[in-house]
């Protein structure tokens, strides 16, 4: 499907409310029935009726049948936020007992979903380097029932072989969760490569103005049916007609937007590869990255995220860069239209740094939509 009619006109219905080119903000929380049929068949199946809002809603129904299209899927759900859209995955695919295997360094509260609340259910997880297919071979019980990837991950940039892990996965019986959050369906589509649930934040890149939260899950119409009459339904973490409302916005842009970010990015880790107190740069699309041959093949674009280690030795020097950034904020997310960076020494005890451990180091930089001019002006003061 040609993505421009994605997302100007699929799932719009415009004589349903005068042609308007924006969606209406269908703020309601129950729909009523003309005769007792009518809502007798609502209760049969409130997954395909517009019931009450906890299920479906008009708003979100347009930005649900967008998404599930750009990930070339059957379907898919649209959440509050990533987090639970990564809770409910990987809630309804496991039970008491059963075995995950994951890559090391998942996003902090989909690691916090693994070792402090699926333990309480005898669930356990391994976690492996994945960039290495032996790793997840090694790792699979018999009683395991999900492998959960993120490729590339935050901070590291380790990337999974896609395709390779969802074939030995298939094999297994095994259902496989990715979260493709960096590279969105627009430069990485997991469902085309064997993955059975595709996951994404949708507060980053497809809101794309830091205003709003979302989460999504994108599959076959089965999968996404259990998700929802159980998981989506029971914790009533789907998305607000007003956030949706506010993602449809970012959607309209957000080919744009990711191609400008791809661009941008290019040009500052070209910058800061050459930088004087920049000892390295991790970023998918550099020639000398270790996975650039896997990155190249299964990721269109490298958009937006960028991780450096500096050489700047102590955590004053660090700091006092940090503070002095005046086109840079420092914030946690990213995806939005300003540039971010978060020091990793921000995230430990001050006495705790160590400038022999290079992590203590490190910055993550996150590029938005500013001239790059303007925001190596800034990095020009480290
Ligand atoms: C932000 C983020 C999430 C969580 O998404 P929220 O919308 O903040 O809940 C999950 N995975 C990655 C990689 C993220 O960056």
């Amino acid at each position: 499907m040609d993505i421009s009619y994605i997302i100007n006109q699929l799932g719009e219905d415009r004589h349903e409310y005068f042609n308007a080119i924006a969606p209406p903000i269908m703020q309601t929380s129950n729909f009523a029935f003309d005769t007792v049929t009518d809502m007798r068949k609502a209760f049969e199946d409130e997954m395909s009726t517009y019931l009450y809002s906890r299920g479906l809603n008009p708003t979100v129904d347009i930005l649900r049948k967008k998404l599930a299209a750009l990930d070339g899927a059957e379907d898919c759900l649209v959440f509050n936020n990533g987090a639970a859209a990564t809770y409910a995955a990987v809630m309804a695919n496991v039970k008491s007992g059963d075995h995950i295997v994951s890559v090391e360094h998942p996003y902090s509260w989909t690691r916090h979903l693994f070792d402090q609340i699926l333990t309480r259910f005898g669930i356990t997880t391994t976690y492996i380097d994945g960039r290495d297919i032996r790793n997840f071979e090694r790792a699979i019980l018999p009683h395991t029932s999900l492998i959960y990837l993120e490729s590339p991950t935050s901070w590291y940039f380790e990337l999974q072989d896609i395709e390779a892990v969802a074939e030995l996965a298939r094999a297994e019986g095994i259902i496989t969760v990715i979260d493709n959050s960096y590279c969105t369906p627009l430069y990485q589509r997991p469902l085309d490569m064997g993955i059975d649930i595709a996951m994404q934040t949708a507060t980053k890149y497809i809101g794309g103005h830091s205003d709003t939260l979302g989460g999504v899950l994108s599959g076959t119409a089965e999968m996404m049916r259990k998700i929802f009459l159980s998981e989506y339904m029971c914790i009533g973490s789907g998305i607000q007609p007003f956030n949706a409302w506010l993602l449809l916005r970012g959607l309209r842009t957000l080919p744009a937007r990711l191609e400008r970010i791809s661009r941008t990015t290019r040009t500052i880790y070209e910058y800061l590869k050459e930088h004087p107190k920049v000892e390295s740069v991790i970023y998918p699309f550099d020639p000398e990255f270790d996975q650039y041959e896997l990155a190249k093949k299964q990721m269109k674009e490298a958009p937006g995220l960028i991780s450096v280690y500096t050489t700047l030795e102590t955590p004053g020097e660090i700091e006092q860069f940090c503070d002095n950034l005046k086109h840079f904020k420092m914030a946690v997310s990213w995806g939005g239209h300003e540039s971010l960076i978060i020091p990793k020494l921000a995230t430990m005890k001050a006495e705790d740094f160590d400038p022999s451990n290079k992590d203590h180091r490190m910055l993550r930089i996150y590029v938005g939509l500013e001239e790059a001019e303007y925001l190596i002006e800034d990095l020009d003061k480290m």
